[in-house]
């Protein structure tokens, strides 16, 4: 298959789930955590999950970018651009996302405070350029597909003797999410994972294999599609059926074992590992995260301006740290659709386009919840 419809076949789909019916057993429960945020909303765009069988179940993981970033670090880009006067730039989806004391980037720059919604890190430099008087800032985030971009722009802002240019750098990865998950204290129950795509065709699928090798955890590489989801699924309740727990590739049209090793090249010649990173949800994580080398020191925003380490609080009642440990899923939270929605977003996983709430929420879980349960009562 080449083309985006042939992933998306109604008549393929059933063929698939009538073959996950037939191969699942029923006496035993399949729960598989989809670590991408990518993944979630194409359960719950396509329903995908309404196509299972009711002992195969999507357990929604932490591979939302904007929904893992604790609300201290948004506090400090809010601090940041009140208290230093820098132009603030950032991806969309991170203004709505409240901070403290129900404030957000939003708010601020309705405020008068100078944040810019940016689509790439060529778009921060080209600011940097036109205002050499102000000091311009990006908050980058993002997991490794996000990061190369923005060494890029670092690597590119020395070559031009750019001044005004820094980074908030708060990229994390993937494979250290992973492993919190698996060492939690308070382990989630799951049996196999489907593993990120876009991530994957940065770091390729090799450093997966040390956790099904050593947690004998299955794990299937699976794209963004539904027919993709369907047959990682299907990939996976196989291998767990046989007791086999290993790393397949079922996004082999843009994923290797070995990755991007171009793009790894260039974020490890810029970047390094943080001895530990705060996570919403799932807390403080060694080597989870990356800073920028000192050989870049004059374009680190932590380094260049005061930025204390802020713990804040998330809003009471939101749900959103255990639903990105796969410990509760959006409709375990009470704020959903009442106080919480994407217009009033009480959560990063409401506010998020990769958000678990977002996708429930937009693509009417809820309302059809509803509906059923009032047809169940008259
Ligand atoms: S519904 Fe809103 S408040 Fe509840 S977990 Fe999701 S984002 Fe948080």
């Amino acid at each position: 298959m080449k083309y985006i419809d042939e992933f998306r076949q109604h008549d393929l789909a059933q063929q698939l789930a009538q073959r996950i019916a037939q191969t699942a057993h029923p006496d035993r429960h399949y729960r598989l955590m989809e670590f991408c945020g990518g993944h979630t909303h194409a359960i719950f765009r396509y329903g995908v999950q309404d196509l299972m069988p009711g002992n195969v179940e999507f357990i929604h993981g932490p591979g939302c970018p904007v929904c893992v970033l604790p609300t201290g670090r948004i506090d400090n880009a809010i601090q940041l651009v009140e208290q230093h006067d820098v132009i603030l730039c950032t991806y969309a989806d991170l203004v709505r996302v409240p901070a403290s004391g129900r404030n957000s980037l939003l708010k601020a720059k309705a405020g008068g405070a100078d944040i810019r919604m940016v689509y790439s890190t060529q778009d921060v430099l080209k600011i940097a350029r036109d205002n050499p008087e102000r000091q311009v800032v990006f908050f980058a985030i993002g997991f490794e597909t996000t990061t190369p971009p923005t060494a890029v722009a670092i690597k590119q802002a020395q070559a031009e003797g750019l001044k005004n240019f820094s980074v908030f750098c708060n990229h994390v990865l993937t494979p250290a999410a992973m492993q919190a998950i698996l060492d939690a204290p308070v382990p989630v129950a799951i049996d196999a994972f489907l593993g990120p795509s876009h991530v994957s065709t940065v770091i390729g699928s090799r450093p997966y294999e040390v956790f099904a090798a050593q947690y004998g955890k299955p794990i299937v590489i699976a794209g963004f599609e539904p027919l993709d989801v369907m047959q990682s699924a299907l990939m996976l309740i196989h291998q767990l059926n046989e007791g086999r727990h290993q790393v397949e590739n079922e996004y082999s049209r843009a994923v290797t074992r070995d990755g991007n090793q171009k793009a790894q090249a260039l974020t490890a010649e810029v970047l390094e590992l943080r001895p530990a990173f705060e996570w919403r949800g799932l807390g403080l994580i060694p080597h989870s995260a990356l800073k920028l080398k000192p050989a870049y020191a004059a374009f680190d925003a932590e380094q260049r301006f005061d930025m204390p380490a802020i713990q804040a609080s998330d809003v009471k009642g939101c749900e959103c740290p255990a639903i990105l440990r796969g410990a509760k899923k959006p409709q375990d939270c009470k704020l959903l659709g009442t106080v919480c929605t994407p217009e009033n977003p009480m959560g990063s996983c409401m506010v998020s386009s990769e958000g678990a709430c977002a996708a429930y929420w937009s693509y009417g879980r809820l309302r059809n919840e509803a509906s059923n349960q009032s047809r169940k009562t008259d």
